[in-house]
């Protein structure tokens, strides 16, 4: 149980924007884990600014998510303070350069590069996250992946300093983004080419059929399980080991696409992190790779 009187402060603070013991299914897009302590929706900076300061002063624990898209949260669920970036969600544009806050919906990016013919993201066409978790994920589909256009980005850090780092100064790669694990990151500055607009427009629009073809959007899930191990593909090595449509509980390896786990029904965080553990056995025992998680678990396992 909360300890309600201990967050009064932030209750006062933040209103209905803060909830106590607000189950992970309702902000994972996997649909599925247990409680955060404490929930709350920051609706601006200076907010999100004056929360991680209370959470430092007070020596509790802030988890950051944008989407909840790439995390599977434990059945006991999140101590502490879990923070949702999604009202923090200003745009600007000027002349080739895109500034976004952390909590935009990285797809409005994407979108409004190829509306104003800025090229080298349309083809993250539909990843359904926040700017902030893209940037730690390094998202990418098709090609593309967020560094590719990243200038800067905007953090704070533990002790609570802002900082602003270039790209140069943050190691990144395949999905990978270091040294931003223990930052919360604001916002971001993308810097694109010029380009033809109805080219943007009618690759945003093939990477979106792309998707919806091939991905089993009808179900809750968090995209990828595994990252591609180098020469392969995971839902190819998950398929050839015979574990399309393997259950367990209410999570499913998709039938429609291998390298996701979706949510059927009703599964819980252990189902889905059974499944997962399942899959990377039979597949080392098929094939000898081992798959690399690609999702986040947050809380107990
Ligand atoms: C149907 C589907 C399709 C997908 N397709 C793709 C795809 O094609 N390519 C791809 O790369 N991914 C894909 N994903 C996965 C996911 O959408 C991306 O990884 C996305 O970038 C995660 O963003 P998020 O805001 O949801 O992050 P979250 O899941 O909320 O968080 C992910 C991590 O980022 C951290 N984080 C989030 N915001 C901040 C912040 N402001 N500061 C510091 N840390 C932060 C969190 O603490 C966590 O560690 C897909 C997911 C789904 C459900």
């Amino acid at each position: 149980m909360p300890d309600c009187a201990a967050y009064s402060p932030l209750k006062e603070k933040f209103g209905e924007h803060c909830v106590f013991g607000a189950p992970a299914s309702g902000f994972t897009t996997y649909r599925a884990g247990g409680p955060a302590e404490v929930l709350v929706r920051p609706g601006s900076r200076e907010d999100l600014l004056w929360l991680a300061g209370w959470c430092r002063a007070a020596g509790v624990r802030l988890t950051l998510l944008g989407r909840g898209s790439n995390v599977l949260v434990s059945d006991k669920g999140l101590p502490g303070v879990t923070v949702l970036t999604g009202r923090l969600s200003g745009i600007k544009v000027s002349g080739r350069t895109i500034t976004a806050e952390a909590g935009a919906l990285w797809d409005d990016v994407a979108r409004l590069s190829a509306e104003l013919g800025l090229a080298g993201l349309d083809k993250t066409a539909g990843i359904p996250g926040s700017v902030g978790g893209a940037v730690r994920m390094n998202a990418g589909a098709f090609g593309q992946e967020t560094f590719d256009r990243l200038v800067w980005v905007e953090a704070l850090d533990q002790a609570g300093g802002l900082l602003r780092l270039e790209k140069k100064d943050i190691p990144h790669g395949y999905r990978r983004a270091e040294g931003l694990e223990k930052l919360i990151l604001l916002s971001a500055g993308f810097e694109f080419e010029a380009g033809d607009i109805a080219v943007l427009l009618q690759d945003r629009s093939c990477v979106l059929a792309a998707r919806e073809t091939k991905q089993p959007l009808e179900f809750p899930s968090a995209g990828s399980v595994f990252k591609r191990p180098p020469g392969d593909y995971a839902s190819r090595l998950i398929d050839a080991a015979g574990l399309k449509g393997f259950r367990i509980g209410g999570a499913e390896v998709s039938a429609k696409h291998a390298g996701f786990i979706i949510n059927s029904g009703g599964a819980t965080a252990a189902d889905i992190y059974a499944l997962m553990c399942e899959v990377r056995a039979r597949v080392k025992a098929g094939s000898g790779v081992e798959l690399e998680l690609e999702q986040i678990l947050l809380g107990d396992f």
